[in-house]
């Protein structure tokens, strides 16, 4: 049974140690890029790895549920919110840099980690240049992007492991990285910071590139509207967004989620779009792609349920 009773005490304890900060009862729709998603019984904002820590550390000792967040831009919220305790790591943003190797904390933008290593004249990192998450989310989910990957770059990750109360440190292989797969998906493991292994380089090349992605991203992508970026991931030897538009469903609505007019892998909260729309409209997009290719399409995006 979830014990709020203690849980209300500790969270207003450490807020007035300066540990973290907190909202509760509070909209997910209005911190996620997909703008959609009820009340979540408590989000909270640790301020260092030991205030994160310690609230995982509690809540755990009192039996609430958690989960772990960075820009919440590849999350799906649930209509009626989230039962227990959201906890998102926007302050963890510390970037060191010595010679070639970039160290970042989990709630560090990667496009403004991106920025850090263009000034420094270290390449490796274009790629990231517009993605809308955390270096956490981008290591979890091993984000990737016109022929960039996180798994090129990214060399080992100290995480916490709630199970042995230990920080850990994931390095070479053993981060498991694969096609939007890393060994922290379906694990308690909770991302503290990563290193990156980057090249020194012109950085008139970095920023060219970068200026360039970013273009075509405006161009092919409905940056306009909230979404959660590509919906499905690719599958073998097929364009997803083309099996999705060639099915005739370019535009295709559900409530207030439609199949976006510029990007077929996109869907976009057109306004007032729920949860159960998002999920009723990726249903009907893969039973129609498989009835006229016969591929199983698999979605990219992570839908976080209510309890
Ligand atoms: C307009 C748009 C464009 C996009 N373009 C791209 C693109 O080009 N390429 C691409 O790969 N993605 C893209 N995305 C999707 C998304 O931005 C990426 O997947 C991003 O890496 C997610 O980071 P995040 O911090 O938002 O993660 P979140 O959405 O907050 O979380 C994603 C998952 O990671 C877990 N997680 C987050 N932080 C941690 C942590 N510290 N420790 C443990 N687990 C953690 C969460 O529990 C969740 O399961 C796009 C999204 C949008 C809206």
């Amino acid at each position: 049974m979830t014990d709020y009773a203690t849980l209300r005490p500790y969270l207003i304890s450490q807020l007035e140690r300066g540990e973290l900060t907190f909202l509760a009862d509070y909209p997910l729709s209005s911190l996620c890029t997909f703008r959609i998603g009820g009340p979540a019984d408590f989000i909270v904002y640790p301020k260092t790895e030991r205030a994160l820590i310690s609230l995982v550390e509690f809540v755990r000792s009192v039996g609430v549920r958690y989960n772990v967040f960075g820009n919440a831009s590849n999350v799906l919220f649930d209509d009626p919110g989230y039962r227990g305790v959201v906890i998102f790591t926007s302050e963890l943003k510390s970037v060191t840099i010595s010679g070639e190797n970039v160290t970042a904390g989990s709630g560090m933008s990667v496009t403004a980690l991106s920025v850090a290593a263009y000034r420094a004249s270290l390449s490796g990192l274009e790629f990231t240049y517009g993605i809308p998450g955390s270096v956490g989310g981008a290591v979890y989910m091993n984000a990737g992007a016109y022929g960039g990957e996180i798994k090129d770059v990214c060399i080992s990750s100290r995480v916490y492991n709630p199970d042995t109360c230990e920080i850990e440190v994931y390095s070479g292989n053993e981060q498991r990285f694969g096609y939007r797969e890393s060994v922290y998906m379906n694990s308690p493991l909770i991302i503290l910071s990563s290193d990156f292994r980057l090249k020194e380089s012109d950085p008139v090349e970095i920023d060219a590139l970068m200026r360039k992605l970013m273009n075509q991203r405006i161009e092919k992508q409905p940056l306009d509207l909230p979404s959660a970026g590509s919906v499905f991931k690719r599958c073998e030897g097929y364009f997803t967004a083309k099996l999705i538009e060639d099915s005739g469903l370019k535009g295709m609505t559900v409530g207030g989620a439609q199949v976006s007019e510029k990007h077929a892998g996109f869907i976009v909260n057109k306004g007032g779009a729920t949860a159960s729309d998002v999920l009723r409209l990726i249903e009907h997009i893969r039973n129609v792609v498989y009835m006229n290719f016969g591929v199983n399409i698999q979605p990219e995006v992570r839908y976080i349920p209510a309890e």
